[in-house]
């Protein structure tokens, strides 16, 4: 037998990946009835696109063509999200998303890195960084509260204790982070705050604002989980006005081209500020179940570098 036969058999029988995926449920609907309570629209996904993310890390292409046209695999709805908003009729949208990030192999044991995910996309036309930041708060307490009450049973079975935790999270600058504890700080206060935290000012995608003043200075964030599970959320208020996107995409590196579509819309005056961000529903489920390896918390898991059954 395939040895990944016999791996995705062995995980469905063992009763803790279906504790997992009913913990998955629960924060699933838990997410789906925030958004709605605070006047989200739910969009479908995109998944293949002449358009997708850049990324600020290397991985595999994943393209596909259709009709003569090379669509790339969605790695994360930033820009049609964006463009989604420029609608004054659509001002708080939000999409379960796939992602398809074909990752190197050097992240084969991380632990959170898979190559096909799903991800929690949300923006917010009009935003600043601090009421996305709230609204993100009260959204995990939210989901925690709701896992613990439905889900006794299996965090029971899992042997796994949590807290609702308390807002605002703390939250750190990336700059005097790292000049604490080195290139490594994430780790490091992952493994040492006791709850989630946010870390501001990533100097990273094009399309995260930069402070017009303070060159070098990014309006973005990411949320931590704590006991060493890592990031959570990453997010940002966005540049939208072509000129700085212009600017922003030639100093990366990258062709304008590449975007053609969006960088028609910034031109043309259409975009608007908004601000957002995204978090994994495979790394959710971990820090929720404890479950460390993230390829323990879905049936069909792909990990970097390894062969693939199902
Ligand atoms: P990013 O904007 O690239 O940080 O992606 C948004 C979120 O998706 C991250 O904060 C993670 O929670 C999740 N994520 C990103 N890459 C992966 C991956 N390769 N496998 C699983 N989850 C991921
Ligand atoms: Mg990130």
């Amino acid at each position: 037998m395939d040895e990944g036969v016999a791996r995705v058999r062995d995980a469905l029988q063992s009763g803790r990946l279906a504790a997992a995926l009913r913990v998955q449920s629960t924060a699933l609907r838990a997410v789906g009835e925030f958004m709605h309570e605070e006047g989200f629209v739910q969009l479908m996904p995109v998944v293949v696109s002449p358009l997708t993310d850049p990324l600020c890390h290397s991985v595999y292409e994943a393209k596909v063509s259709y009709a003569g046209q090379e669509l790339e695999l969605t790695k994360s709805m930033i820009m049609h999200k964006q463009i989604a908003v420029s609608s004054p009729h659509l001002p708080k949208i939000y999409i379960v998303s796939p992602n398809v990030r074909l990752e190197k192999e050097h992240l084969r044991e991380s632990g959170r890195h898979l190559i096909e995910f799903s991800q929690v996309d949300i923006e917010v036309r009009g935003a600043g960084k601090g009421e996305f930041m709230g609204l993100m708060e009260r959204l995990l307490r939210s989901v925690i509260a709701e896992v613990k009450r439905e889900r006794e049973a299996d965090l029971g079975l899992l042997g796994r204790r949590l807290e609702v935790p308390e807002a605002p999270f703390p939250r750190f600058e990336s700059s005097e982070a790292r000049k604490r504890h080195g290139e490594g700080f994430e780790a490091v206060l992952s493994e040492t705050v006791p709850t989630p935290f946010w870390v501001m000012d990533h100097k990273r995608e094009f399309y995260d604002r930069e402070d017009p003043e303070r060159k070098g200075y990014y309006h973005n964030y990411d949320l931590f989980y704590p006991e060493g599970f890592g990031e959570a959320l990453s997010g940002g208020e966005r540049d939208w006005e072509y000129e700085v996107l212009k600017r922003k995409i030639a100093e990366r590196g990258q062709r304008e081209e590449s975007f053609a579509p969006y960088m028609e819309m910034a031109r043309k005056g259409w975009l608007v500020p908004s601000a957002g961000g995204g978090f994994g529903v495979e790394r959710l489920v971990r820090y929720l179940t404890g479950i460390k390896r993230i390829g323990d918390v879905t049936p069909f898991a792909k990990i970097p570098g390894e062969r693939f059954t199902l």
